[in-house]
């Protein structure tokens, strides 16, 4: 068929707006949507005729342009342009806070509760009680104080912005004395510096990358100092011929000089974790050494959603709550309801390690692990049959989001193989299906590490393969 002829084919749009399949689509996105979308469909075969050689024309399918067929077509587009760009995926990595796979899974409580607050309206800022305006400060304070010791808590929108607020009212203007060792770049071209530069205090380095003194900070100590900060090696490590002054040291100091110590630690981690390999600070402890400020990130080791919190002397903390800052970094209703859920758990160390994935990823016994790759590998044997070969391998799992970058957590994946299969093209597949699978190459195996897939995703991974 000649292309005049194929062109004349192609059906009106106001036909195929009136096929039966494309009826609930009306009701339900509304008839803008749809008339767009057939609009782009019709538009892109006018355009696939026009491209065609003589020859090609020829060969032309017109059963295509049947308008039951175009309708077909406006339905799949439908569905592609409707799908969300934030979507689900199954992280098989092993890498426990991928900050690219949206770091902490949130525990069940947490997310129920950000769907029953934010559904309706709320007491954000409402005191129920005095029947007058109140503050959402107030909701999630007094269970950081309980938890931590500290006087007083806000939280932020993350530890970025609680770097800034901390400086802005506690150094602007004056020196904030930091080690060479410290003044890192957390990731994502986000530098400890440039924060505290853009909080309006000076930076005042002392020492060297791998060797810092308490006596380096206190040389460094004049009529201009505002501060004393210590940041965490959240994502690095220095080995080797090092030296750091300790948390102590630096209390001492200040209560000396009468200057405020303040102490970046990153992780969040509220409870000894040392049993299970993870040796880092924790919340409490460090507070307990009498630092002035702290600071950390909501959604590291502490497993709730994105924020930071800061803990404090009050006096500080009611200067940060002023600062004008506070209202450009305040964090969303949907935070404070997550946040509050995640936090009742540290009530209890045993059900905070038992509920909030974070920390029950981490704590995994190392036998139940293998038994959760031992089923993962039978679905996928129950769905794919001998089409690929699975097989246990022991591996070092991460705690990842820029904690704890030495630990390895002796873990358990399922490597699969396929004779027809390159490995590579096997994780690019399981990356692009529907509900992403994650995985990792190591040694030319594709690795399903199953310490951070959750147990009701197993059978959805064998799916995937298949
Ligand atoms: C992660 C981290 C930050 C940044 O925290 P976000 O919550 O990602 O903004 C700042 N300081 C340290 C030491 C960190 O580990």
């Amino acid at each position: 068929m000649n292309k005049k002829d194929i062109l004349r084919r192609i059906p009106k749009i106001d036909e195929v707006l009136q096929q039966q399949p494309l009826f609930d689509f009306f009701e339900e996105k509304g008839s803008a949507f749809v008339t767009d979308t057939a609009r782009g469909v019709i538009d892109s075969l006018r355009k696939e005729i026009l491209a065609l050689t003589d020859e090609l024309a020829e060969d032309f399918d017109v059963d295509k342009l049947a308008i039951n067929r175009v309708a077909e077509s406006v339905i799949d587009k439908l569905y592609e342009e409707d799908r969300n760009n934030l979507i689900p995926a199954i992280n098989a990595t092993g890498t426990i806070l991928h900050t690219n796979l949206g770091r902490a899974p949130l525990c069940r409580e947490a997310v129920e509760n950000i769907a029953k607050v934010s559904r309706s309206y709320s007491n954000l800022e409402y005191d129920v009680k005095a029947g007058k305006r109140g503050s959402r400060h107030d909701i999630v304070s007094s269970l950081i104080v309980e938890l931590t010791g500290a006087e007083d808590a806000m939280l932020v929108n993350n530890n970025a912005s609680a770097t800034m607020i901390v400086l802005s009212a506690m150094a602007a203007g004056k020196e904030c004395i930091v080690s060479r060792g410290e003044l890192v770049e957390i990731g994502g071209a986000f530098r400890i510096p440039d924060i505290m530069e853009q909080s309006g205090a000076t930076l005042r380095e002392v020492g060297t990358t791998n060797k810092t003194k308490i006596s380096d900070y206190e040389n460094a100590i004049n009529e201009n100092t505002g501060a004393l900060m210590k940041v965490h090696k959240s994502n690095y490590d220095i080995v080797g011929f090092t030296e750091e002054a300790t948390l102590e040291e630096l209390v001492a100091l200040g209560k000396k000089y009468d200057l405020p110590v303040i102490y970046d630690m990153g992780n969040g981690l509220m409870v000894d974790m040392s049993a299970y390999g993870l040796d880092e600070p924790n919340v409490p402890a460090s507070l307990a050494t009498g630092i002035d400020v702290m600071l950390f990130s909501g959604d590291k080791l502490l497993g709730g959603p994105q924020g930071g919190i800061i803990v404090g002397t009050e006096k500080y903390i009611k200067a940060m709550k002023k600062n004008p800052l506070a209202r450009a970094i305040r964090v969303d209703k949907m935070t404070f309801a997550a946040m509050e859920e995640t936090l009742k758990k540290y009530r209890d160390e045993k059900v905070a390690l038992r509920d909030i994935p974070v920390l029950n990823m981490i704590s995994a016994d190392k036998a139940d692990l293998k038994a959760k790759a031992e089923r993962l590998a039978d679905a996928i044997k129950a769905e794919c049959g001998d089409a690929l070969k699975v097989e246990l391998v022991e591996v070092e799992d991460q705690i990842g989001g820029g904690s704890a970058p030495s630990v390895r957590l002796p873990g358990w994946a399922v490597a699969v193989t396929s004779d027809t299969a390159t490995t590579k093209s096997l994780e690019r597949k399981l990356r692009k299906y529907e509900l992403p699978v994650i995985a990792r190459i190591q040694y030319d195996q594709l690795l399903l590490c199953v310490r951070t897939i959750a147990e009701d995703e197993l059978a959805e991974v064998a799916r995937a393969l298949k």
